[in-house]
């Protein structure tokens, strides 16, 4: 598995650092300084080669979902032990991160669906088991296909993307037209647009946009590409940013209990979900 970062989660925690709610407004500038060079280097890989063909290539590639059919239970071990396997130090396992995000929601009351959608929602790193680069599986996604947004996290990285050089994709709508809506939108390639194909036949749209935007830093943190969004996107993402929290300030409390908690989230998952899903 190759990549910088020591982990995937290298990505998550970075981001949680970025964002973190104690950090000083002279820290949170000077961010760009501390980063470790592995995770800075995560993007600088990440912002070169993400570019639009690349992209719908693996749209092209994922999207057909004929790789395996497998229940969430499945895809849930599957990636678990992954991480286990290759990074001994990590004290949180993928399971744990996405028990305490599901646990976190369901303690402020909110639906299951909501629930479950925490349970779920960085199950498509398992792009990453099967072989997928780090910076094609985790990272602020962005969309291709026009001018970056310097609220993008290294924006500077781009100059060695090669879509900056095309005079088409670099100006403020590119190829797409204002107030399209984001469906018609192509985001950098990752676990968020991933897990989307393979779960929208069966959640409401609220889950779905926290599912596939939930990295989008650029849009749901900083508010950008507000002229590609249209009316049903602003309303959605009122529900990427109730989410976000969870996701990112979750980690770190007490380990949850993932053998007392298997039955709720069996019957959850068996809820909303047919036994198998394609993959
Ligand atoms: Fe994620
Ligand atoms: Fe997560």
């Amino acid at each position: 598995m190759e990549g910088p970062l020591h982990s995937l989660d290298q990505w998550d925690d970075d981001v949680k650092s970025r964002y973190s709610p104690e950090k000083s407004e002279s820290e949170f500038r000077n961010y760009g300084d501390t980063v470790p060079p592995v995770v800075r280097e995560f993007y600088r890989q990440n912002h070169i080669y993400q570019t639009r063909e690349f992209v719908l290539a693996q749209k092209d590639k994922w999207l057909k979902k004929d790789r395996v059919r497998m229940s969430i239970m499945e895809a849930m071990h599957q990636l678990n032990q992954l991480v286990d396997d290759s990074d001994p130090d990590t004290d949180l396992s993928q399971i744990e991160h996405n028990l305490q995000t599901a646990e976190a929601i369901r303690r402020d009351g909110y639906p299951r669906w909501m629930i479950l959608t925490g349970f779920i929602h960085d199950l498509g790193k398992i792009l990453w088991y099967w072989g997928e680069p780090q910076w094609s599986v985790v990272g602020d996604t962005f969309p291709v296909g026009c001018a970056y947004s310097d609220k993008i996290v290294f924006h500077q990285f781009f100059q060695d993307n090669p879509d900056s050089k095309t005079p088409e994709y670099q100006t403020e709508l590119g190829v797409y037209s204002r107030h399209c809506g984001l469906d018609q939108v192509d985001m950098s390639w990752g676990h968020d647009e991933y897990l989307y194909h393979v779960v929208k036949d069966y959640l409401p749209p609220e889950a779905l946009y926290m599912i596939r935007y939930h990295s989008c830093y650029p849009i749901h943190r900083e508010g950008a590409y507000a002229h590609l969004l249209n009316a049903k996107d602003r309303e959605m993402f009122e529900w990427v940013k109730k989410f976000n929290p969870y996701d990112l300030y979750s980690k770190g409390h007490a380990k949850p209990d993932a053998e007392k908690l298997w039955p709720f989230y069996e019957d959850l998952v068996d809820e909303f979900f047919p036994k198998q899903l394609a993959w």
